[in-house]
Formats: structure tokens, sequence, C-alpha cells
């Protein structure tokens, strides 16, 4: 199948970018590794009239690590995974990078437009939640800075405005001591049915000291499981009585979707398991 016909523009700079976002209104829509756009225009789920291609904007791409690390929202997630800063500092992202898609994919996806795209059952706005990252957006009245708790709203939709575009992710300057992944899908590659991304700070001896426990692919959004992350503060992690307090507690709050894959009863279990898993593995992750 092939797209609708569109208006193709290619701007070398964000501004030329969000005026011309401004100009075509809800009819532009922005390109970036065209990994879910295209395929959505292919099927008609899509019909943008003009498409704002920004995959020529060199300001967007690349990973600057002076102090914090920032991810520029059109650098390709495959130059993310290969990124030596991040691995080191936030192996979390790499060990969601890895689920993302299949190889062909990643070398065309760009990290940002996962994170914009907010696909419920997408790694990445996970793992952005999960970090409590920031979300750098910029439209016609200048720049924003989103947290990632206040940016998905719902399915395929994030408070970005139709003219602004996301030009950069902000990991947190204090990278999380111990960390977990996981995530159930049909096959490698397949968006996941049910999936977590763990986050936690620990003292000295190994106490949970802050946690952020993400659950991908269970409802309409990347949700926090809340009352878990509350059972894990005080807590040791990899100690099964905590892991087990912290699992029970994962669906407090959430409400689960079911949908042609699976129905929520299945997603509500495997959201338990691999909050369970995700406590126990994070104790192997711990530094110091
Ligand atoms: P595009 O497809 O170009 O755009 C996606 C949407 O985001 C569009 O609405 C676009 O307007 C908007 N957008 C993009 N960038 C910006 C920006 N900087 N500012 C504002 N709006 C923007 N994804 C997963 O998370 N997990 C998977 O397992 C997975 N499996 C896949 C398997 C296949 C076979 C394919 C084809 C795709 C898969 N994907 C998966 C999707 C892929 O990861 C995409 O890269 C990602 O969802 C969108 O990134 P993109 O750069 O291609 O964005």
């Amino acid at each position: 199948m092939k797209p609708p016909p569109f208006v193709y523009l290619a701007p070398d700079t964000v501004s030329e970018a969000v005026d011309a976002l401004r100009e075509h209104g809800t009819e532009g829509k922005v390109l970036a590794g065209g990994q879910s756009l295209v395929p959505m225009m292919n099927m008609r789920l899509a019909r943008p009239e003009v498409l704002v291609d920004i995959s020529h904007i060199a300001d967007l791409a690349g990973v600057r690590s002076n102090g914090r690390i920032a991810i520029g929202a059109g650098t390709r997630q495959a130059a993310v995974l290969r990124d030596g800063d991040v691995g080191a500092r936030f192996p979390l992202v790499h060990a969601a990078l890895r689920h993302v898609g299949h190889a062909a994919n990643r070398t065309r996806g760009t990290f940002g437009g996962s994170i914009a795209h907010a696909d419920p059952a997408a790694e990445l706005p996970a793992v952005v939640l999960a970090l409590d990252a920031q979300l750098v957006v910029r439209g016609p009245s200048g720049e924003r800075i989103v947290a990632a708790d206040e940016f998905f709203v719902t399915h395929y939709t994030t408070t970005l405005e139709v003219d602004e575009v996301l030009v950069e992710v902000r990991l947190p300057e204090q990278r999380p001591s111990a960390w977990a992944f996981g995530e159930v899908a049909r096959r490698h590659g397949d968006f996941a049915l049910a999936g977590v991304a763990l986050a936690a700070e620990t003292d000295g001896d190994g106490t949970v000291t802050a946690a952020r426990l993400a659950l991908f692919g269970v409802a309409d959004r990347p949700v926090r499981a809340t009352a878990a992350e509350a059972a894990l503060l005080g807590r040791r992690l990899g100690d099964e009585s905590v892991a087990d307090e912290a699992a029970a507690l994962t669906p407090d709050g959430i409400e689960f979707a079911s949908d042609i894959h699976v129905e929520e009863a299945y997603r509500r279990e495997a959201a338990v398991a691999l909050v369970r898993r995700a406590v126990m593995d994070a104790v192997n992750t711990m530094e110091g």
C-alpha cells in the first residue's frame, strides 16, 4: 500500500519546521524516522496533507553529555544504542532500546519520534517516565520543558501542540543506582503486551531512597505503579518479601486495557510478575 498524496517539506532549522507546522496546523505533521507515521499513512490511519521532514535538521541529532545527558529528538535509535556515555550512565535506556522493533527500524526510527508517537506499548516513553526525564519542546512561542509525568495524555496523544517540535530529551543529572527492564511480547521486536522499567536510588547499604516504576503496554499510556513504588521505599531490592509486596500492589490505581491481543486480566497478571522480577533483578545492577 502507498500513502495518499502529500506535500513534502524539508526544513533546515527547527524554527523553519515550527513555521511550517504553524502555517499548516492540523493538516501538517512532523516526519522523523517514518517508522510509525508512514505505515499509518499507508493504512490510512493518518492522512496529513503536509509532511515536515525534520531529519535534515542537524541541531536535532546527537547525544550531548557534558554534565547531564541530552539526546537530540532526531537522533536515530541505533545511534543512541551505540553511544557509550548513554550505555555507561543509563544502561536502562540501552536495555529498552534493544526491544524497540528490529535493527532496521532502529536505524531509521528516532529517539524523539518514539516518545512523540506515544504508542502505549512503546518502550522509550516508559523509560523517560521511569527516569523522570525532561522533554524540551519548541513552538512559535519559544521553548518549554515538560516533565515526562505531564507529557503522555492517552493513546498516541501527548501535550505537544500541532505547531510544536520535540527537540531534546534530557536525562536526569542523578542517574539511578539500580534499574531493571522487562517485557512480555509475542516475538522479540513486537510491541509489548506488558512491560516495566524500574529506576531506583539506593543508599550505601542498598536501602531504596527513591523509586519509579513505569509500566507500558498495559493501559492507554505509560503509567507509574505508584503504590508499588511506595512499598520499595526504605526497603531492600532483591528481598523476596519486598518483591512480593511491591508486585501485589502493582495494579493499584491502574486501569488495565483489553484489546485484540490480550484481555486486561492477562496484562494485570503479567505486570505483577514483571514488577516482582524487576525488584529481584535490580539488586544485580546496584553500584557500590
Ligand atoms: P515517525 O514515524 O516519523 O513519527 C511518529 C509520530 O511522532 C508522528 O505522529 C510524528 O508526527 C511524531 N513525531 C516524530 N518526531 C517528532 C518530533 N521530534 N516532534 C514532534 N512530533 C514528532 N516501537 C516501539 O516502541 N517498540 C517496538 O517494539 C516497535 N516495533 C516496531 C516494529 C516495526 C516493524 C516497525 C516498522 C516499527 C516499530 N516500532 C516500535 C516503531 C518505531 O520504534 C518508531 O521509530 C517510533 O515509534 C517512531 O519513531 P520515528 O522516528 O520513526 O517517528
